[in-house]
């Protein structure tokens, strides 16, 4: 109902329950009231209450907006604490929610993610191109799979990916997919010049018997297998 028609209805109420106390009054023996004094009765109700309903009115109008414009502000903090502000991807906390969700299913594979000698682009180019390279693979990652895939940072540079519905040969291929296009990234450092990125890729599958934990911990050793094995590849869990 509409804050005019609010009004109306409270201006009308009022005014039909004078007339009718001021009836049932007028019923009693020797409490007869005449017909002007209803008229008098009509304008005190109608005068008194279309101001206090007008304030009313205006005031839950207000309130209404307001918690419209609260609501909004909860679903976009409640968005941007899930999603992590530099690479776009879920933050680690969100991250182990979703893929929590999704452990234990058939075809589920994890997919442990660690830039390569990192730290040098922070040491040679400045922090600022460490944070480009970072923005850069999150959106390679995020456009080189499907958007069905669960991609979170899990921290510095550290990437982790929960694909669903393969089996083992199209999560190689997938994880394969990944490390070419952060390979094939080309980033412009605030200093000019073009850096590269490379990763390297451990790739564990999904065990309903253990918790996810413990499937991503399978995905970190065979990612810290591609790093002694000479980094940029992918390598499965034993
Ligand atoms: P490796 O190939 O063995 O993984 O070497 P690495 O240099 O990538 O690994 P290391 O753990 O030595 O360095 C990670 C660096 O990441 C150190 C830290 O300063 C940097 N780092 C962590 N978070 C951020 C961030 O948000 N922005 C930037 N620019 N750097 C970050
Ligand atoms: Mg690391
Ligand atoms: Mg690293």
């Amino acid at each position: 109902m509409g804050p005019k028609r609010k009004i109306a209805c409270c201006v009308i109420i009022s005014i039909v329950g004078t007339v009718v106390i001021m009836a049932l009054v007028s019923a009693i023996p020797g409490m007869f009231i005449p017909a002007r004094y209803f008229f008098v009765g009509i304008f005190c109700a109608s005068s008194l209450s279309t101001p206090v309903c007008l304030l009313l009115t205006r005031q839950a109008e207000e309130n209404r907006h307001l918690r419209e414009q609260l609501e909004q502000r909860v679903a976009e903090l409640a968005r941007l604490a899930q999603i992590d502000g530099l690479t776009g991807l879920l933050t680690r906390n969100a991250f182990f929610d979703r893929a929590s969700v999704a452990h234990g299913r058939p075809g589920n594979w994890y997919l442990l993610i660690d830039i390569d000698h990192f730290k040098q682009f922070n040491d040679g180019h400045g922090h600022q191109a460490g944070d480009a390279v970072l923005q850069a693979v999150g959106q390679a990652i995020r456009e080189s799979l499907h958007p069905d895939a669960i991609c979170g940072r899990l921290g510095g540079e550290e990437f982790a990916i929960c694909l669903t519905g393969c089996d083992s040969a199209q999560a190689v291929r997938r994880a394969e997919h990944v490390r070419a296009s952060i390979q094939s990234l080309r980033v412009r450092a605030p200093s000019g010049r073009i850096v590269r990125a490379t990763a390297s890729i451990g790739l564990s599958a999904g065990d309903p018997a253990v918790p996810i934990e413990v499937s991503l911990h399978r995905a970190d050793m065979a990612m810290y297998a591609a790093k002694t094995g000479g980094r940029n590849q992918v390598r499965l869990a034993a």
